[in-house]
């Protein structure tokens, strides 16, 4: 009887938390042990740059000095490749179970140490502790674990082919990660019988240098992994030195071009890890409070600096006015503040410059048309702050629709039909990943067939694990990272012919 039980229903009260508490300060107290001085791990031991040079490390909570860094300059790279092509031979010719033992050992060093990693990883990036405690360290453990597990299982990398290393290997990653994405690039290579020289980000060099410190607890045998820290002259004296059989990089796609134009006419082996403009998809027939949490995790876990955020959603048109709504109330309840605070859920923007950037593509948002919405949202005195904001009634010709913001920016746009959701997804210069919200099996099948991106997730977002291989396609970048696949990038295969 519709008719009647339209006639008794109340509207029902929609439930709202807002500010109705205010919760205590819990900040996490462990002791980061910072040293006031880091210089670059080269050989085995902490070095002087030779270029003299050192320059300071921010935290972005507070904008206070945490550390000064050495800068490597061309004479540090150079060093750093000695003493790595030196390692290189006996390393290689190490049995494959001795070096997973060495992978372990860093594994556990690191697990043992995870607060305090934890907080030196907020510290020094802005991520709230919640983040950097339940997934970057443990993910970064996960990392070396799982690499532990294949060094000893060569043979079966690809049946029935020997794989052999390729020596040297160039590394330099972003700061949005900055111990996770370490991990990702020098496990695997260690763990085929590599040496590395790696860069961190200028603004985030801390964890790699502590890690340093584990490595040598560990007793990894000198020149296998060498730090040089400085900016992106640095990082292209890395990439650039011809001693390296390969590069690997993780960063924006401006600069992972200028590195192949940097390489091109080298036979150098390369793995490009580059931006992304995801679209999270949201279908009619989704269960949609779990979508909701699915989109604010896309594009709100590490204030939106990540490479695979879910920074487009699109929405079927039919629960579009439902998923905004409920969007709106449960940003409002997001809290933005001390990154150390254990309730924060968005911490402080890792630098000047990239909140500078994210301001700006807010503007142009605003210019070009699309309506803006952030919740009232009372940001710290100091320190680099932005809040979730929300755009509605975008198109695909704005530049917050096609550029990335690597930010707390969600754009919302609409579609009517699968079809168009599959366009309106592609239509990209990028290719990293994308979401799906359906109760239906067929069509997510359907839709991780035809999105061109490297990860499909159903019905979840942001979801990672080390037997997993993640990469892009388009201007996202080539190769890929975790996983068997990972491994290739990293390995030379007797006897010809890919696998
Ligand atoms: P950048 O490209 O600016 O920097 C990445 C790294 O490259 C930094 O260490 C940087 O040094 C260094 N660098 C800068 N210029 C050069 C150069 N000419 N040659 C060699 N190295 C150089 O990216 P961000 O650090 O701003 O990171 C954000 C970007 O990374 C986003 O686009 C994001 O999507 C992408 N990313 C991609 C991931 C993926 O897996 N596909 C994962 C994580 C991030 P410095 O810091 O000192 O400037």
């Amino acid at each position: 009887m519709p008719a009647r039980r339209r006639a008794t229903a109340r509207p029902r009260a929609a439930l709202i938390f807002g500010d109705l508490w205010e919760f205590d300060p819990a900040p996490e107290t462990a002791d980061p042990r910072l040293k006031p001085r880091y210089e670059l791990f080269i050989g085995g031991s902490f070095v002087r740059p030779r270029s003299g040079r050192y320059f300071d490390s921010i935290n972005p909570a507070n904008e206070r000095r945490l550390a000064e860094i050495a800068l490597a300059g061309p004479a540090d790279v150079d060093a750093a490749y000695q003493a790595a092509a030196r390692a290189f031979r006996p390393w290689a010719a190490t049995p494959g179970r001795e070096r997973g033992k060495y992978l372990f050992r860093i594994a556990r060093l690191l697990q043992d140490r995870a607060r305090e990693f934890a907080v030196a990883e907020t510290m020094d990036g802005g991520k709230p502790i919640r983040e950097s405690r339940d997934f970057d360290v443990p993910m970064a453990a996960a990392h070396f674990f799982y690499h532990a597990g294949w060094a000893d299982k060569l043979d079966y990398v690809v049946p029935g082919r020997s794989v052999a290393p390729l020596g040297v290997v160039g590394q330099v990653i972003p700061w949005n990660f900055p111990l996770l994405m370490l991990a990702w690039k020098i496990a695997p290579a260690l763990a085929m019988g590599n040496c590395v020289v790696l860069k961190p980000a200028e603004t985030t060099s801390i964890t790699a240098l502590k890690l340093a410190e584990i490595l040598q607890d560990a007793g990894l045998p000198p020149g296998v992994v060498n730090f040089v820290t400085g900016a992106g002259e640095t990082g292209a004296l890395v990439m650039g030195h011809p001693a390296a059989s390969k590069v690997a990089f993780t960063g924006s796609t401006e600069v992972g071009k200028a590195i192949m134009r940097q390489l091109a006419g080298t036979d150098r082996k390369m793995t490009m890890e580059l931006g992304g403009k995801a679209a999270n998809i949201v279908f009619d027939d989704a269960p949609i409070d779990q979508a909701v949490e699915g989109i604010v995790n896309g594009i709100f876990f590490n204030q939106g600096h990540v490479c695979c955020a879910g920074s487009r959603l699109l929405v079927h048109e039919p629960v579009a006015d439902r998923v905004i709504s409920r969007l709106r109330n449960r940003i409002r309840v997001l809290r933005v503040g001390d990154p150390l605070d254990k309730n924060t859920d968005l911490g402080a923007i890792n630098s000047g410059a990239q909140l500078a950037k994210i301001r700006r593509l807010v503007a142009s948002g605003v210019r070009e048309g699309a309506s803006l919405f952030q919740p009232p949202c009372r940001l710290p005195a100091r320190g680099f702050y932005y809040p979730p904001t929300l755009f509605t009634g975008v198109t695909q010709s704005h530049r917050i629709a096609r550029e990335e913001i690597f930010g707390p920016v969600l754009s919302i746009l609409t579609f009517r039909t699968v079809d168009e959701a599959i366009e309106k997804a592609n239509n990209t210069p990028y290719g990293l990943s994308a979401g799906v919200w359906t109760d239906k099996g067929s069509r997510i099948l359907r839709m991780s067939t035809e999105l061109k991106a490297g990860v499909v997730w159903a019905n979840t977002f942001n979801r990672f694990d080390p037997s997993s291989p993640f990469g892009g396609y388009k201007e996202s970048g080539f190769g890929r990272e975790g996983g068997r696949q990972g491994l290739l990038d990293y390995v030379r295969l007797a006897g010809g012919g890919e696998p």
